[in-house]
């Protein structure tokens, strides 16, 4: 029995011993590491092996990149051909005029850009007004290309990838799907140039509607009834105008400062929708078949015109349409909603339900029975339309401490002040919703996705482009890009 336990004893210790020449260093390690002690008789797992890549990419892939590489270069060379067969007809192009004189021709110089297939380019004529000095590039003008700049689709892709992900992950992105390599500053000037692009259109439109002379879109049935979501939610914005640069290449500069409430700006967001557009998933789950979002980082006339504006496109308002607008307590919200003459007030239910909340957590104790009693019966009287007997309930609590005296003031205040925003009851039977959910995540989808990832800053200008663009994807009008002219900025 000895010789066989110390047999296995020895065996155990030949398993835990790292095997011989798997180490390919062999000068002496400096530190020892401490061996784990083996327990008698135990015999250890084999240690996992180190997972092997493949030699080669699978065939498909592999074939699939040859294609690419193949005809990669017959793409760039037919746009090439294309952009020299229009260079060739310039001088058969009408001369631009300034100054109410045709413009000289002054000189041609080669400009090129990058194409999603690779730098193209042209020799451009550029042309010079006598009278102001003023100079014009009509060929670069009519092909909306940037020299030096990504133009074209490549632009629009980059505008893509840096409205859904940071500018350095969307550099890579792009060096992934499209074969292009770009830094992460191209992509954020791609998304500047876009973004302005879109964010003039979508404001000239709401002004262009917010004039009693404009026309809206044609629609034979105007919906009887649309539902209208407003809230806010805080944006960081950047302490300095400028970015900080390093003085040199090994300068480490210090954090950035805490953003302080000063800092904050508040993005407003609109989600509009047609009641008889849910889909009933299950009793308690209703999926929607559109929704249109705004957004902007502007006062409350802003967020309003863009929603009448938005209404006015969509041909979702008529003279007998009924605007059903939820939204919180918030007094900037509801002073503006006369603007609608057919409206229906709501007060958000999960605002409702939150003053209940801090009044009961203060009575009864945090996470108490007694406080999920009472909320639950309040919570089923306010859906039952009972808003005045609750009223007059609450009246006759008598709180224990000063702290729940104070949380039920302000809850009986919220709920007069609201009482006619709060026939629970008849909002659910009419199907128009009681909660401020679809508002909540579109929050959510349009804010917190791209613009409040950890340590993000913000210029308003920044913030209001990439909003713009945001908003034209995830209202599924991306394709509108092709059809905006790309802002160009001065180096
Ligand atoms: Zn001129």
């Amino acid at each position: 029995m000895r010789v066989l336990a110390t047999v296995r004893q020895l065996l155990s210790r030949v398993r835990v011993a790292p095997e011989a020449g798997a180490c390919s260093d062999t000068r002496q390690p400096t530190t020892v590491r401490k061996r784990a002690r083996v327990p008698k008789g135990h015999v250890a797992p084999p240690a996992p092996p180190r997972p092997v890549l493949a030699a080669l990419a699978s065939k498909f892939v592999r074939l699939e990149r040859e294609v690419l590489e193949r005809f990669r270069p017959q793409m760039q060379q037919a746009i090439q051909d294309e952009l020299d067969a229009l260079a060739a007809a310039q001088g058969q192009a009408h001369r631009p005029v300034c100054c109410d004189r045709p413009m000289r021709h002054h000189d041609s110089s080669r400009k090129s850009w990058l194409s999603w297939a690779g730098r193209v380019g042209v020799r451009a004529w550029r042309y010079r007004c006598n009278l102001c000095g003023g100079e014009r590039y009509p060929l670069l003008e009519a092909l909306e290309v940037e020299p030096g700049q990504p133009s074209g689709l490549l632009a629009r892709m980059l505008g893509l990838l840096g409205c859904v992900a940071s500018y350095s992950l969307a550099a890579e992105m792009s060096a992934q799907l499209l074969g292009v390599k770009v830094n992460a500053m191209t992509v954020w000037r791609a998304v500047q140039r876009l973004g302005e692009a879109v964010a003039r259109h979508t404001e000239a439109l709401s002004r262009y509607h917010a004039d009693s002379r404009s026309q809206a879109s044609e629609s034979a049935h105007p919906p009887d009834v649309v539902v209208a979501t407003v809230d806010g939610c805080a944006l960081g914005m950047q302490v300095r105008r400028k970015r900080r640069q390093r003085q040199s290449a090994e300068e480490i500069l210090p954090p950035l400062p805490p953003v302080e409430d000063g800092q904050f700006r508040e993005v407003k967001t609109g989600v509009l929708l047609l009641p008889s557009e849910r889909v009933l998933l299950s009793p308690d789950r209703r999926a929607l078949v559109r929704r249109v979002l705004v957004s902007c980082l502007g006062d409350a006339d802003a967020i309003f015109n863009l929603l009448w504006a938005a209404l006015r496109e969509l041909g979702w308002i008529g003279p007998q349409t009924t605007v059903v607008l939820i939204g919180d307590g918030a007094e900037w919200i509801w002073k503006r909603a006369t603007m609608f003459t057919n409206r229906c007030e709501i007060l958000d239910f999960w605002h409702a339900m939150e003053y209940a909340w801090d009044y009961a957590r203060l009575q009864f104790g945090e996470g108490s029975r007694r406080a999920d009693q009472w909320t639950a019966r309040l919570a089923r009287d306010l859906k039952a339309g009972k808003i005045l007997t609750v009223i007059e309930r609450l009246k006759t609590l008598a709180p224990t401490s000063k702290e729940s005296r104070e949380a039920l003031d302000a809850l009986v205040k919220y709920y007069t002040d609201n009482a006619s925003r709060m026939r629970y009851d008849e909002y659910l039977r009419l199907g128009y919703g009681i909660g401020s959910g679809s508002v909540e995540s579109a929050h959510k989808q349009v804010v917190h996705a791209r613009l409040r990832q950890a340590g993000m800053r913000w210029s308003p200008e920044g913030a209001r482009r990439l909003l713009a663009l945001r908003l034209l994807l995830l209202n599924g009008n991306w394709a509108m890009a092709d059809q905006l002219r790309m802002v160009r900025f001065a180096a």
